[in-house]
């Protein structure tokens, strides 16, 4: 039936239960469901779980990255951070208003969420409820399934497109009525409340605060930050350095350019990478030195290591690790 004069909806899908179970009540209406998936650079939530539950509901996904319009967000929020860096409100906003370009390409009648009232704190009470709808332009075409009918009517409910009765009047913090709905509907395989947002985890906020000082121009550089053990070494460079394999490959896989990275390859050891706005043999050989000493080899003379720039891999080079002492770096370390 899909494409014959069907009515349309755009859902944002999180891999979480509330969003899959907002979807399939409005599937349930008969309406093609169109959802939206906003990936983060940090790898948050996990998206072959994502791809799983629109599959598994039969929704066609459009997955929109994080763009470089998120930065002011992550700088100064207009309605603030939560606990940590997570700017919830404006997060919110942010996804909707993608939802809802997404909506007018398509055609689709409304955009939905699996939003709860009174289910946080910060982002999920009436008023940032509101505030979401009307800075995110779609005012009476947001639709919260979950707890629809503890709000007011919208457009789609007036022009008889959705049936407000086969909405639900859920509110608070409690999750067995999802649960036990997940049940009914087979929805088996989804992310915990908050999907492993990073932006929620202070010691990552800590860590985008300190690159946000000296001025992150993109999204994509700060898709690193969320890996490894982080070092500060002046004003303009930071090291990361790996703490397993599956740490080395996204180092290498989330490098820009202009990133050195540097590499044991006489011993195992982890991957370094630094990123800095005046390069030096120095700063390289100290990054070399951290790759040692968190090694194996840690107690062993200055050893050779590979570097190369990420945006030449072609020109890889010896570097000798430089010294490192463990309490200079333990006052680098955040
Ligand atoms: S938890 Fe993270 S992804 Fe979710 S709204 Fe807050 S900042 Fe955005």
């Amino acid at each position: 039936m899909k494409g014959v004069n069907k009515v349309k909806a755009v859902g944002l899908l999180s891999g979480g239960l509330d969003s899959a179970i907002a979807a399939k009540l409005i599937l349930d209406q008969g309406i093609e469901v169109h959802a939206v998936n906003i990936s983060m650079p940090w790898g948050c939530g996990r998206p072959s779980r994502v791809v799983r539950l629109a599959e598994k509901l039969g929704l066609c996904l459009k997955t929109i990255p994080l763009g470089d319009d998120y930065m002011p967000l992550l700088t100064a929020p207009k309605y603030g951070f939560g606990s940590a860096h997570n700017p919830c409100i404006d997060c919110h906003i942010y996804m909707v208003k993608k939802a809802a370009e997404y909506m007018r390409e398509i055609g689709a009648a409304f955009v939905f969420t699996g939003e709860v009232l009174g289910q946080r704190p910060m982002s999920q009470h009436r008023k940032s409820l509101n505030c979401v709808e009307h800075d995110a332009g779609v005012t009476g075409r947001l639709v919260r399934p979950l707890s629809a009918k503890l709000m007011p009517v919208t457009i789609p409910e007036q022009e008889g497109v959705l049936d407000r009765e086969k909405l639900l009047d859920l509110s608070g913090r409690s999750r067995s009525p999802q649960l036990k709905l997940a049940k009914e509907f087979g929805i088996e395989d989804f992310s915990t409340p908050g999907g492993g947002c990073l932006l929620t985890e202070k010691l990552f906020g800590e860590r985008l605060k300190d690159v946000l000082k000296g001025g992150c121009p993109d999204i994509a550089s700060t898709a690193i930050l969320g890996v490894g053990r982080y070092f500060r070494l002046d004003d303009s460079s930071y090291v990361i350095v790996a703490r397993n394999n599956s740490e080395n490959e996204k180092l290498m896989k989330y490098a820009m350019p202009a990133d050195i990275i540097v590499r044991p390859t006489t011993f195992p050891g982890p991957v370094a990478l630094l990123r800095s706005g005046a390069v030096t043999e120095e700063k390289i050989a100290f990054t070399a030195g951290l790759a040692q000493f968190y090694s194996k080899s840690r107690a062993q003379g200055s050893m050779p290591l590979t570097c190369w720039m990420a945006g030449e891999p072609s020109k890889i080079r010896n570097v000798l690790a430089g010294v490192v002492n463990e309490a200079d770096i333990r006052k680098m370390i955040l």
